[in-house]
């Protein structure tokens, strides 16, 4: 029996679940919980779904994002089966939660890192999948349960924000294809870009101004990075999920093949993003601190200064741009 199989027969004969994702929630993690919150609801399964942050108030457009919940405490809540979705150790849904979230049978794993270290009972984990989104898509389409409006909004967001909005070298043929069948779900793809990337409010932009003015880049023009600090957070009002994005505007640079954002966090250690265009695996370069990630995009967070964080990234970094 594959994997998908599996998983579907693990649902079948459960009934109370959590799902739980990393860190910061992105477009696609938020994405692939809302639509398997939405698939277990609908099986009429006991279903809570627990993250460590809130989710940025660009995703509260989407169907059951009131769903989420930020538990101090679970109210002793220990589900049968715990789902983790988009996270490549245990670890990234947060110390708290991975610590106290703990099921009472087992734990699925869905993930598409490439550094995915299989902590599940079950791990279904497709590193060539865009997104963790496209895997819960093939697994809801597999059920033979349609995939509704409210399930479509969801996965699209999620594969629209993991490949960039369908200009990453991982928007397949495949991707487009469940895009279409998303889209002839009757969402509109204007309205879902708009709410996602066009509702900034204005103090983002003046962080966006802020952290510009540190680039620098390397002698080889191959490697460009930026700070943002603490002080800019302060002055501008902003806190961290402020920074989402902010590396794209270095990786546009021309001569640059490795963009590098490093960013102050409230406990002092900087969290470094890492994007490459076309050969650097960067993904490999911060497993070498401890993170993870893919070939083109990743990250890691280093218990130094930005300034020295970005050093020793850095001259790694020139031995991978040499290779
Ligand atoms: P971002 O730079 O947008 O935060 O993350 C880019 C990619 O790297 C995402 O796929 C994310 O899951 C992964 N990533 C970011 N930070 C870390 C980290 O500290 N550890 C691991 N394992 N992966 C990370
Ligand atoms: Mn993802």
């Amino acid at each position: 029996m594959n994997i998908y199989h599996k998983i579907l027969e693990l649902i079948d004969q459960h009934d109370s679940f959590a799902i739980s994702a990393h860190v910061n929630p992105d477009g696609d993690s938020i994405g692939a919980q809302l639509a398997l919150y939405s698939f277990l609801a609908d099986l009429n399964k006991y279903v809570r779904i627990f993250n460590t942050d809130p989710i940025p108030p660009n995703y509260h457009f989407l169907p059951f994002s009131e769903k989420i919940e930020q538990p101090c405490d679970l109210d002793g809540y220990s589900p049968e089966v715990l789902i983790v979705l988009d996270a490549s150790t245990l670890v990234r849904i947060g110390n708290h939660l991975s610590k106290n979230l703990v099921p009472q049978q087992l734990t699925i794993n869905i993930d598409h890192h490439a550094s995915a270290d299989r902590f599940g009972d079950y791990n279904l984990v497709e590193s060539g999948a865009s997104s963790t989104c496209e895997i819960v898509y093939k697994l809801i389409q597999l059920s033979g349960t349609k995939i509704g409006y409210k399930q479509a909004m969801a996965l699209y967001t999620g594969i629209m924000f993991d490949t960039g909005c369908f200009r990453y070298s991982n928007s397949t043929s495949q991707v487009h294809h469940i895009a279409a069948n998303l889209i002839d779900q009757g969402i509109e793809v204007d309205k879902i870009y708009r709410a996602v990337y066009e509702t900034n409010p204005v103090r983002r932009l003046r962080l966006l101004t802020k952290a510009l003015e540190t680039v620098e880049i390397s002698p080889d023009g191959k490697i460009a990075w930026l700070i943002i600090s603490k002080k800019m957070f302060d002055h501008t009002g902003t806190t961290l999920e402020d920074a989402d994005g902010i590396i794209n505007q270095i990786r546009s640079i021309d001569t640059i093949e490795v963009a590098i954002m490093a960013v102050s966090n409230a406990q002092e250690q900087s969290k470094i993003s890492m994007r490459s265009k076309d050969y650097v695996d960067v993904g490999k370069i911060c497993a070498e601190f401890g993170g993870g990630g893919h070939a083109r995009a990743a990250g890691c967070l280093i218990d130094k200064s930005c300034e020295t964080a970005l050093e020793m990234v850095i001259e790694i970094t020139e031995k991978y741009i040499d290779i």
